[in-house]
């Protein structure tokens, strides 16, 4: 069976973006795949935070995941700071990976302008833990949203170097995979809702930490606070709905989160609603997205008043993805000249 690893980070509340772009995928795909979904705690403390919400949005990540339809009998369900081995991959792994790399990722760029002085060198190296939370599971497939697609390329590039610089003869000798640690993953991107825009600017993408929180619809906002959302969102004066238009990115990204929700194509979207007018589109677009996450939303407040099941899906999958992680660990610290220790 081929693997699949994906995670969100816990800066907040989950939105409509997170799900169609991530987690609606990661149920599609795994029924055919070995699954390890990770709340990538680690990551989320590369900006400044505030550890009662970590504590909180950790807990409450892995609820979402269940709630989405991630099934925990069938896929490694757990928390990135449970097991050690992502940090320590870390660490051999920026000392593989050229610090010229990093300075050109464009998530780095756009987080670190919004830090002004106070930007962290964990934002920096954000990449390469990420690349170490990829590689230490050998995953084949990572489903990602459109704006992870550079890091992704980086996990493949860092993988590349370090086989190259220590997959060699002493490794293979020893009976590793043929000369290589790691296993270089492909990166699937989700042919509709890769990047789900803003509501308040269809040309920035929706995100969890943006400070106005009119931006994007959390998966767990009310009915009330949807169509409030909806109602407020930005417009143009053109009349009728269309897609691709460059001129008007906000009419696209409704209509595509029109046509998640309701799974219609995007002909019969147009025949459906192409005719209205923002006031009359409007409230047929908020009963969709309501409608389409209902049921989440029901399961999320089920799990959420039993949070021991969800503590204990997460010690089970500490467990699980540990073995599995420690494995190739070993592997890259012996490749790398490591003593074992005694
Ligand atoms: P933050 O603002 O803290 O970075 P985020 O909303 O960008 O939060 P992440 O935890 O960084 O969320 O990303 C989790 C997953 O969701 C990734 O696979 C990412 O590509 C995807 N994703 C994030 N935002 C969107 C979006 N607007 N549209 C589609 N996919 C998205
Ligand atoms: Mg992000």
């Amino acid at each position: 069976r081929k693997r699949i690893l994906s995670g969100v980070q816990p800066t907040g509340r989950p939105t409509l973006g997170n799900y169609l772009g991530a987690m609606k995928n990661w149920v599609a795909l795994q029924e055919s795949y070995d699954n390890y979904f990770c709340v990538v705690d680690l990551h989320a403390i590369t900006v400044p935070h505030d550890p009662v919400e970590l504590r909180a949005a950790t807990r409450s990540m892995a609820a979402t995941y269940i709630a989405a339809g991630i099934d925990p009998e069938r896929a490694t369900i757990f928390v990135q700071s449970h097991v050690p081995a992502h940090a320590e991959l870390c660490w051999l792994l920026s000392c593989v990976t050229p610090l010229g790399w990093l300075g050109r990722m464009i998530q780095f760029k756009e987080k670190s302008r919004k830090q002004g002085e106070d930007v962290r060198t964990g934002l920096m190296t954000y990449p390469v833990l990420m690349a170490a939370d990829i590689l230490l599971y050998q995953a084949d497939l990572v489903p990602v949203g459109e704006d992870q697609k550079q890091h992704l390329e980086l996990t493949r590039d860092i993988a590349d170097k370090f086989n190259n610089e220590f997959g060699g003869k002493p490794w293979k000798k020893r009976g590793g995979r043929g000369g290589r640690v790691f296993k270089v993953p492909e990166v699937f991107i989700p042919p509709a809702g890769a990047r789900i825009m803003s509501l308040q600017d269809g040309t920035a993408k929706m995100s969890k930490s943006a400070e106005n929180d009119n931006s994007r619809i959390n998966l767990t906002d009310t009915p009330d606070q949807i169509a409030n959302k909806i109602k407020r969102c930005k417009t143009d004066a053109f009349d009728g709905l269309e897609w691709g238009n460059p001129d008007r990115p906000e009419a696209t990204n409704l209509l595509t989160i029109y046509s998640l929700c309701t799974g219609k194509n995007k002909d019969e979207v147009l025949a459906d609603v192409g005719g209205l007018r923002w006031g009359g589109f409007k409230p047929v677009l908020t009963e969709a997205v309501v409608e389409h996450l209902r049921p989440l939303q029901t399961k999320y407040g089920q799990l959420m008043s039993d949070v021991s099941y969800i503590d204990s899906v997460l010690a089970r999958g500490a467990e699980a993805a540990a073995a599995t992680a420690d494995r190739t660990l070993a592997d890259a610290r012996d490749a790398m000249g490591f003593v074992p220790p005694f």
